[in-house]
C-alpha cells in the first residue's frame, strides 16, 4: 500500500470487509490482480459503499468472482470480490431463480433441482453466472434452451458512484446480455429463468485416438461433423480432443494418450436420444459410452473437463461450417499441448431472440476453441498462441467483426 492508498484504505476498511491486498482464489493462475486493496463483499450495501468510496478517490474498481475468465486483471486500485454473494432463492411457481452475482452454476444446480429445474448451464459447474451470461452462455442444451441470456429477466446493478437499480430492458439489457458490463458497472444479482430437469438425458462418447504426441486419424472428428448436419434442435453436442500428459495421477488409460470425446445432451428420453445417436455409435467404434439419463445435477460429466485452477489461454472462432482439411490439422497438430473444443450451434441458439440482445455467434453453425496450458517456467506465451493459432488455422472464421467469439477468449493479451 502507498501513502496515497492509505486514505481509501482506510475509509473502505472503517465501512466494508477489507481482506488483504488479493483474492484466495483464481481459476486462471497465470495472472494475478495487483490492487491496492481487496474488498470482500458480505452484502449488497458493501458494493454500494465501495462503489461509492472508490468513486470519490478516483480509484478504478475490478470485479472478480471466480477467475475462470480473467484477461485483464487490476494494477492497484480496488478489487472487488464478490465470491462470497452466493444466494439462490428459487420461485417454483414462476420457475425463475433470483441467483446472487458470485454464485457459480453449481450453487445453482443445487438450488434448482429438488425443483425438477435446471439452469441454462454450460460444461464446467464452476464457472461463475454472471461472468458466463455476460458473453451470452452457451449452455450444455443451447440447440434446445437457446443462449443463456435468452433466460434473464433482469439484472441488479449498481453504477460507478453506488447506484444500485433493476435494469431488465433496453439498452443496457442488451449491453449486458453478450457484452457485459462497462468498466465500475457492477452486477450484484440476476432473475434468471429455469427449464424443466427432465427428461434430460447426455453423457459422453470416447474414443482413445492414440499417442498424444502422434498425428491421429481425422474419421471420428469427420464422422461427428457429418452427424451434425441435419440434427433437430432437441440434441446439443460438441466436441473435444485431449491430449493428456504423461501423468502419474491420471488413469493409465489416459497417460500419454490422445482423447476424442463427444459431450451430447438430449432434452428427451434416452430412448429419444438412443435413436438420435444411432449413426454416430455406429460410425465409430466408441471405447466409452455414458449416454443415460441426465440428472442436472450431474451434468460436469457430459465434458467431463478437469476441474483444476490452472495458467491457459485461448481462442475461439465462430464459423460457417467444419471444412475436413480444418478436422485433419486438428486431429494432426493437436498436442502434446493443445486442447480443442468444437460446440454445435444452431438450433433455439441460431434464433433471433424475443428481447434485443448483443450476443455473438447466432448465425454461425458452430464455435471451434483452441486452449493452451502457458507459464513463465515452462511454455512461453507466445509458444502458447503459436499452438492456439496453428488450431484454429484450420478453420475459416465468419467473414464479419464478430469471427471470434468474446467468452472464448482467455489469458493475457497477445505481447
Ligand atoms: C473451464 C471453463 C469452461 C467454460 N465453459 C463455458 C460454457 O460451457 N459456456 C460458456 O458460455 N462459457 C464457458 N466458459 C467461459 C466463461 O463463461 C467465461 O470465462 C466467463 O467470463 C467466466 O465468468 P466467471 O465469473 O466465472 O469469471 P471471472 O473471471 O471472475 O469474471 C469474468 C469477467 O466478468 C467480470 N465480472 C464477473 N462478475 C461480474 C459482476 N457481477 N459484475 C461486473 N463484472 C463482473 C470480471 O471482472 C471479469 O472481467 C468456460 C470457461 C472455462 C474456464
Amino acid at each position: 500500500m502507498t501513502t496515497t492508498t492509505q486514505p481509501l484504505t482506510a475509509e473502505l476498511a472503517a465501512r466494508v470487509p477489507v481482506t488483504g491486498p488479493t483474492p484466495q482464489r483464481c481459476f486462471q493462475t497465470g495472472l494475478a490482480h495487483r490492487p491496492d486493496v481487496t474488498v470482500t463483499a458480505a452484502a449488497v450495501p458493501d458494493v454500494v459503499a465501495t462503489l461509492e468510496i472508490a468513486a470519490r478517490y478516483g480509484a478504478p474498481v475490478t470485479v472478480h468472482t471466480t477467475g475462470h475468465g480473467l484477461r485483464e486483471p487490476a494494477g492497484g486500485g480496488v478489487l472487488l470480490d464478490l465470491g462470497r454473494l452466493r444466494r439462490v432463492e428459487v420461485d417454483a411457481t414462476t420457475r425463475t431463480a433470483r441467483i446472487d452475482a458470485g454464485a457459480t452454476w453449481a450453487d445453482v444446480v443445487t438450488a434448482a433441482a429438488p425443483h425438477g429445474l435446471r439452469p441454462p448451464s454450460g460444461s464446467a459447474p464452476s464457472v461463475g453466472v454472471a461472468g458466463y451470461l455476460f458473453g451470452g452462455g452457451l449452455g450444455l442444451a443451447a440447440r434446445s434452451d437457446g443462449w443463456a441470456v435468452d433466460h434473464v429477466h433482469a439484472f441488479e446493478v449498481v453504477d460507478a458512484g453506488g447506484t444500485l437499480r433493476s435494469v431488465s430492458g433496453g439498452e443496457r439489457f442488451a449491453r449486458l446480455r453478450g457484452t457485459g458490463p462497462e468498466p465500475g458497472e457492477v452486477v450484484t444479482a440476476v432473475v434468471l429463468g429455469l427449464l424443466p430437469g427432465a427428461p434430460f438425458t447426455g453423457g459422453g462418447l470416447v474414443r482413445v485416438l492414440g499417442a498424444a504426441d502422434e498425428p491421429a486419424d481425422p474419421a471420428p472428428l469427420q464422422a461427428w461433423a457429418d452427424w451434425t448436419v441435419d440434427l433437430p434442435d432437441d440434441v446439443t453436442s460438441g466436441l473435444s480432443l485431449v491430449p493428456y500428459p504423461e501423468l502419474p495421477f491420471l488413469p493409465p488409460h489416459l497417460r500419454g494418450r490422445r482423447v476424442l470425446r463427444i459431450g451430447v445432451t438430449v432434452t428427451g428420453p434416452v430412448e429419444r436420444a438412443d435413436a438420435l445417436l444411432a449413426p454416430l455409435r455406429a460410425a465409430v467404434a466408441w471405447d466409452d459410452d455414458t449416454v443415460a439419463p441426465l440428472d442436472p445435477a450431474g451434468t460436469a460429466r457430459v465434458y467431463d473437463e478437469p476441474d483444476v485452477p490452472h495458467a491457459y489461454l485461448g481462442d475461439g472462432l465462430l464459423v460457417d461450417g467444419l471444412e475436413p482439411a480444418g478436422l485433419d490439422r486438428v486431429a494432426t497438430r493437436t498436442g502434446p499441448m493443445a486442447v480443442t473444443g468444437i460446440r454445435h450451434l444452431g438450433g433455439a441458439a441460431g434464433r433471433a431472440p424475443a428481447v434485443p440482445d448483443t450476443v455473438r455467434g447466432r448465425d454461425a453453425a458452430y464455435l471451434v476453441g483452441a486452449l493452451a496450458p502457458f507459464g513463465a517456467d515452462t511454455v512461453p506465451a507466445a509458444d502458447a498462441w503459436a499452438e492456439v493459432d496453428g488450431i484454429l488455422s484450420g478453420f475459416t472464421a465468419r467473414a464479419n467483426a464478430q469471427g471470434s467469439h468474446p467468452a472464448f477468449r482467455f489469458g493475457p493479451a497477445r505481447g
